[in-house]
Order: C-alpha cells, then structure tokens, then sequence
C-alpha cells in the first residue's frame, strides 16, 4: 500500500491531534485515558522537539557560512544582504502598523476589571530591563566564542560567527576550497538527517497538538476573548493576507502555491512555537518546494528565524496597548511610537523559542511606563497565540527569501520560475 504524501500525512495528524485534544478535555484531566494519552503525547512531542534542536546547530552554522561562501559565485552578495534587511524591517513595520491600527479601533482590555488580575499580578516580578540594557544585552550576546555558543545551543551568537566565516571563506577566495567544499558537504548531510526526523513530523505534531489543545484553560479565553479575537484577526491577516500579497507583488507567485509548498513549515511551526526548530522544516520546504536556491534560503532562513518575527512584533504592539487599556492609561502618538520600535526591538531580540516574546514584551511595557507585571496577565493565553505568532513569523522567513530571491538572481532565464 502506498502512503499519501508525508505533507498530506502531516494534515491529516494535525487535524487528529486537534480533534483527540478536545475529545480529551471534554473528558477531564482525571480520566485514565487522558492521563496515559497526555504522558505519551508529551514524551513523543517533547522527542520531536529533542530531534529538531538536535539539528539545528550544524544547520544554522553550515547553511549560513556556505550560504554566503556560494553567494560569492554571484557576485550578488551585497544585494542579498541589502534586500534581507530591507524585506525584514518593512514587512515589521507593516506588521506592527496593522497591530496599532487594529489596537486603537477595537480597544481590547478597555472596560475588563483590573482587580480581577490582582492577584496573578501579585505573583509576578518582572525583570527590570531598561532599554539601553537591553541592546547592551543583545551585542554582548553577538560576539561569543563560537566553540562554547556551538555547544551551548546559543544560535544567535552561532549566526553572528558562520556569517563572519562566510565572509571570510568569500574574501579568502580559492584558498580555502577545501573548508568550503567540508561545509557543504557537511550540510549536505545535516540535511538528509532532516529529512529523516521528517518522518516522525506526523506523529510529533500530533502529539504536540493533543498535549496543547487538552490542557488549555478555557476560562481564561473567554475573559480574554476581545483581546484573544483582535490579535489573532491580526496574525491572519498580515500572514495569509499581506505577506502573501507582497509575495504576489514581487514574484507573481500565488498563494495557494505558496501553502502548498510551505504547508508542512507552517504546521510545524504552529505546533512548536519555536522558529529555530522549525527552520529544519524550513529549510527542506524553500529549497525543495518552492524553488529557492539554497544559497539563498541558507542565508535568508536561519538569520529569519532569529530576528525576523512579525507576528511577535505585532503581538508585543497590541499587548502593549491592551495593558494601558486594562489599566486605564491612554497612550499618547508619540508613547505609541515609541511601542512601534520598541517593539521591533524586542521582536528582533526575541530568540526563536516558545513564549520568548513574553520576555521581551517587559521591554516594551517599561519603554511607555506601563507596568511589567501585567504580564502575569497574558501568560495564561500565551502557549496559545504562541502557535499562530510562530507560525506568521515561519511564513515571513520564507516569503522572505523567495523575495530576496527575485530581487537578487534576477539573471534573466537563470531563474526557475515554475510554479
Ligand atoms: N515563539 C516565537 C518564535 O519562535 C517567539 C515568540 O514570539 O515568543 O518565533
């Protein structure tokens, strides 16, 4: 018998995992089947998620440094540099645009007791982090040595070192063939590997599903319903409306082409909530179904999945004003400008990690005043809008680099433009 298609094979768990979820907590946490079904899907997500990071190291360190060694061959290499940079800041900025602009129309929090989260405030101590602590923080993390960043998982600091050597194995020319020619073929084998643990993604996605859908506290949703409906009508329209746009504005491409190819990236994502370990999925979706050259989506993906986080942007904007809203503050333009940048800042600092916007939301309340421990407010809902502001953030890296793409290797023919 012939198995559907692994990203069909992917749906299909994704959809069972939702449905058990529920039929789960409709039965109540006491009950024998739930209790053995949430321990095996715990250990089998928690596996999934081991294999994904296990990975994710040698991938970030050789598709970057060989990523930049290849662009040399194009002589393109500042023009990716410039248009990555270009696509992330502007499509940040049109995320937290739509964020302030739907914040300020729906007004979520306005009219919701403050007294009512006494005592979740209470139990909260928010870190102090003053904004030039913070960028301080942030470069000190850039430069690390790369022997103790590789082994500690640390990927920013990883990114930081495979880009100098990039530069470097471009600058050193054909002395240094040989450390190109390893690298490559040490992706090359990362990449198969990924491809291996692919073929637990159906299973590992369901059970992250079953475990998130069945624990979550319903309660708390619908006292947050305004709040929870305004942020996630955001998330769906700048990720499946406006990033698809800007796709379609670029390279002509269609959107239904665009999920079809990124599907199984997406649903990884939702069911992480952790770009760095989707950015395996990632990358085995640009280069393999959507055409990206892999010296693009090399260097595109893994420098996305750490500073490129739309959907963290846009969630810190209407947190931030959902905040001054519950606590009866009214935001000026100008204290709202400085939420549009801090909270770019806090998006580009936040690692690729499950609920890491949560922690450099602290930075974005202190920058207006606000109170920090409003955060023990949002961190009931957050496993939760995690998933879809992950998996916007998944859908910016790679349009991003099928964007970059089109602006860079525009050589006319050298382009494959199938769609
Ligand atoms: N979980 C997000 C990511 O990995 C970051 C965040 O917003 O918490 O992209």
């Amino acid at each position: 018998m012939k198995l559907p298609s692994l990203n069909l094979q992917i749906l299909f768990a994704a959809i069972i995992g939702v449905a058990l979820g529920f039929y789960f907590q409709t039965l109540g946490p006491q009950h024998q089947l739930v209790q053995g079904g949430l321990y095996t899907s715990g250990l089998l997500g928690t596996l999934f998620i081991d294999l994904l990071k296990m990975i994710l190291i040698p991938l970030v360190f050789c598709s970057i440094s060989v990523g930049i060694a290849n662009l040399r061959q194009h002589h393109q290499m500042h023009r990716v540099w410039i248009s990555t940079l270009i696509y992330f800041v502007g499509t940040m900025m049109i995320a937290i645009t739509l964020a302030l602009l739907a914040a300020n129309y729906f007004k979520p929090g306005s009219g919701l007791q403050i007294t009512m989260f006494a005592d979740a405030m209470q139990n909260f101590e928010a870190k102090q982090l003053p904004l030039p602590e913070f960028f301080a923080q942030f470069l000190h993390g850039l430069f690390v040595n790369p022997f103790a960043a590789l082994a500690q998982g640390n990927v920013l600091a990883v990114v930081m070192f495979a880009l100098i050597l990039g530069i470097a194995l471009v600058i050193g020319g054909e002395r240094f063939n040989h450390l190109r020619t390893l690298l490559q073929e040490a992706l090359d084998v990362t990449m198969l590997i990924v491809r291996w643990v692919m073929y637990l993604a159906p299973l590992g996605i369901m059970a992250l599903l079953i475990k998130l859908i069945a624990v979550q506290d319903v309660m708390i949703l619908t006292t947050l319903a305004k709040f929870v409906v305004v942020v996630v009508g955001v998330l769906l329209l700048h990720g499946f409306l406006v990033l698809p746009l800007v796709l379609y504005l670029f390279t002509r491409k269609s959107p239904w082409w665009l999920l079809r190819g990124n599907r199984e990236a997406l649903l990884t994502a939702f069911a992480t909530s952790s770009s760095a370990a989707t950015l395996p999925v990632s990358m085995r979706c640009a280069t393999q179904q959507l055409n990206v050259k892999p010296e693009i989506a090399g260097f595109v993906l893994p420098l996305g999945a750490t500073i490129n986080m739309d959907g963290t942007a846009l969630y810190e904007a209407i947190a931030a004003l959902f905040i001054a809203n519950l606590v009866g503050i009214e935001l000026s333009f100008v204290q709202q400008l400085i939420v549009f940048f801090t909270a770019m800042i806090a998006a580009m600092g936040a690692p690729g990690i499950p609920s890491a916007g949560m922690v450099t939301m602290v930075l974005v309340l202190q920058s207006v005043g606000l109170p920090a421990e409003a955060i023990a407010i949002l961190l009931p809902i957050d496993r939760l809008l995690d998933t879809l502001r992950t998996t916007v953030n998944v859908q910016g890296d790679i349009v991003g680099s099928l964007v970059v793409q089109k602006m860079t290797l525009q050589t006319p023919k050298s382009l494959n433009t199938n769609t």
